[in-house]
């Protein structure tokens, strides 16, 4: 056997990284209160060690963010499952998101919604990204290179918009594109710490609530922090 982990042997390298993913689910994300049945069987499906440079593949469970190169994250699994659950996808929506990085969160959503458009400022990482959705047979992803703090709005509304980069503000092009009943989530606040922040549209009204601190790579475009 040559894949062998706290006792236990494994057939093969993807036997190994399903039992390590297991685990990330069971200790990183249902101990912190993570419920969504979906959102765990989708964070149980996503083979997330294709997802990070191959010299980091080994780290790719751990409860941590990784660099993927560019200056860029994946995000902690931990945090990648909080913000899915808060759009409390149900499975019909299209759904925007801003930071493709990986392309990891993108292709959880996808598990859950039925269309998702991605949009990333770095080309390299829109590419790579893409290839490896491709390689999975994910067809129900299109990544879009572009600047996403200006939102995506030739195919809005959207039931559902993450952002997966630190914004000062929410920006207003980001709710216009969010379809009534829709939740928007991103973190808002300084370049170095921010409020993971939920809006919710109903009837034209917005509710707005905080749901803890977070830390993520700025996002940089029109309508959030200057290159
Ligand atoms: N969701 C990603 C994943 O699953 O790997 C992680 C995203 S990473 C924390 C943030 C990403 O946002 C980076 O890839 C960065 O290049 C991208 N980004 C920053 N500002 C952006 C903008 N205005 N438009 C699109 N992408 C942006």
């Amino acid at each position: 056997m040559r894949f062998r982990k706290d006792r236990v042997n494994f057939g093969d390298e993807e036997e190994y990284f399903a039992y390590l993913r297991d685990l990330m689910v069971s200790e990183q994300i249902e101990a912190r209160g993570i419920k969504d049945k979906r959102v765990l069987e989708a964070m149980r499906e996503v083979p997330r060690h294709l997802f990070v440079p191959s010299s980091l593949k080994e780290r790719a469970y751990d409860d941590t963010p990784l660099s993927i190169g560019e200056g860029q994250t994946i995000s902690q699994p931990y945090m990648v499952a909080l913000m899915t659950e808060l759009l409390r996808l149900q499975g019909d929506e299209k759904v925007l998101e801003v930071g493709t990085g990986s392309g990891y969160q993108a292709a959880i959503l996808a598990k859950l919604a039925k269309y998702v458009y991605t949009v990333e400022r770095i080309p390299l990482l829109a590419d790579e990204a893409k290839k490896r959705l491709d390689e999975l047979g994910v067809n129900n992803v299109q990544i879009v290179v572009g600047d996403g703090s200006r939102g995506l709005p030739q195919h809005s509304p959207y039931q559902g918009i993450i952002v997966t980069a630190g914004a000062p503000r929410v920006p207003e092009v980001l709710i216009e594109q969010l379809a009534e009943g829709g939740r928007l989530v991103i973190p808002v606040g300084s370049s170095s710490l921010q409020m993971l922040t939920v809006v919710e549209k109903e009837r034209d009204k917005l509710t707005t609530r905080e749901e803890g601190t977070c830390i993520f790579v700025p996002l940089v475009g029109k309508y959030g922090w200057q290159e």
